[in-house]
């Protein structure tokens, strides 16, 4: 059987894999402990699922517009304007499906082979393989602890060439749980002013920030940024909308007119009632349902990155975003655990989950070998449940 050069590179994506192991160990029975997820562990609103069944049932079952209904665009560019001090045209949006979607979209629309992608460690995984079917190559950055996992300036003056064509930037970010400051944002900006290299923002995570932080999008920092600018967002995370696979993208107009040309020959429009739920989702109720489910992440990040941070040779930093601790725990690389040899993140994932039920993802396939990602996306309960085996693991 003949398969593509193109699909035999690209591996299927390693949080899924590890998702997959927890889930045949909890069908034969086993107690696992889940911090894979890469989804939020509460409900969609009913008042989102309720515009989706109203929806169907007045008959909006059919095609619709390529790029998305223009009703729920001008939504977008309402909640674009309103919350990220951003002035989008309906036409300089287009609805994908879901953010995912969005990523490999403005990939095939910006990039051509020869070209550059700029993006720091740890990145989400995504981000590689859809820059690698765009035919171009990632120059990665690597970052450590010493800078929470943030890329300096001088790293990026000295990273960008002629080649180079983007910058990715996620913050908050999947998986570091880090977000970049407004004046680190600023003077990355700056740094890019007077060059040709454009800017993919992915701030799916903007709504989930803890603390003090704040969250500014890139292309709100100047004229120049955002003219170099696609914002990437959806609704999965903020609405509990990960099934729904709705994602969007706004920016400049060749280049959301080149997403839409390609859209609508690979997926055409994404489904159509969803689009109409999605309204919804950006209406008035969403503030209180949004700031629960903030302050419930904030508290539970807060809970696990303490926890960690308590167990002997693992340091994690306090998560300003998103919902995932990245901690470091490569002091214990090195070591046999119950004759288990742990020579990296990959071993260090594959034993604590067959020797103690506990599901994470290793770094590596995130760029960063001496740290895993444990998804604060479930209950406190499940938390310290988990956090009891690691502790209990290691302490072997
Ligand atoms: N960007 C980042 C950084 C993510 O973590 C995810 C989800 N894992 C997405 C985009 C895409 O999410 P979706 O396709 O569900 O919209």
């Amino acid at each position: 059987m003949k398969v593509s050069k193109r699909a035999q590179e690209v591996p299927a994506s390693a949080t899924i894999a590890v998702t997959a192991r927890a889930k045949e160990l909890k069908a034969q029975g086993v107690d696992v402990v889940g911090f894979g997820a890469g989804e939020p562990d509460f409900d969609t609103p009913d008042y989102i699922k309720d515009a989706a069944i109203a929806a169907l049932k007045s008959g909006q079952t059919k095609y619709t517009a390529a790029a998305g209904i223009i009703e729920l665009r001008t939504a977008i560019a309402n909640k674009l304007k309103k919350d990220n001090g951003l002035e989008y045209t309906p036409e300089q949006i287009i609805v994908n499906i879901g953010g995912k979607h969005s990523v490999y979209e403005a990939m095939q629309a910006v990039l051509d082979p020869g070209d550059e992608v700029i993006l720091g460690t740890p990145y989400w995984v995504t981000y590689t393989e859809t820059i690698k079917l765009a035919g171009a190559t990632a120059r990665i950055i690597k970052t450590d602890r010493s800078t929470d996992y943030k890329i300096t300036l001088s790293q990026l003056r000295d990273a960008i060439t002629d080649k180079t064509a983007m910058l990715l930037i996620n913050s908050p970010s999947n998986p570091g749980g880090f977000t970049y400051t407004p004046d680190e944002l600023k003077a990355i900006a700056k740094v890019l002013e007077g060059t040709k290299v454009m800017v993919i923002s992915d701030e799916i995570y903007e709504k989930l920030i803890y603390g003090d932080t704040k969250f500014v999008s890139f292309a709100s920092l100047s004229e120049d940024a955002y003219n170099r600018t696609l914002t990437l967002n959806g609704f999965s995370k903020t609405f509990s909308m990960t099934g729904w696979r709705l994602g969007y993208t706004a920016g400049p107009l060749e280049v959301i007119k080149a997403m839409g040309r390609l859209q609508s020959h690979m997926t055409s429009n994404p489904t159509t009632f969803g689009q109409y739920a999605a309204i919804a989702a950006l209406g008035e109720p969403a503030d209180e349902a949004i700031e629960n489910m903030r302050k419930e992440f904030e508290r539970r990040g807060k809970y696990m990155s303490e926890r960690l941070n308590s167990i002997d040779g693992v340091v994690c930093p306090e998560p300003t975003g998103a919902f995932y601790c990245f901690p470091d725990v490569s002091s214990h690389y090195g070591r046999n655990i119950n004759s288990a040899k742990i020579n990296g993140s990959m071993d260090f994932a594959k034993a604590l989950l067959e020797q103690a039920n506990v599901a994470v993802v290793p770094g590596l396939p995130f760029g960063c070998d001496d740290n895993v990602r444990l998804s604060f996306a479930c209950s406190l309960e499940q938390i310290t449940k988990g956090l009891d085996r690691l502790e209990k693991w290691l302490s072997q």
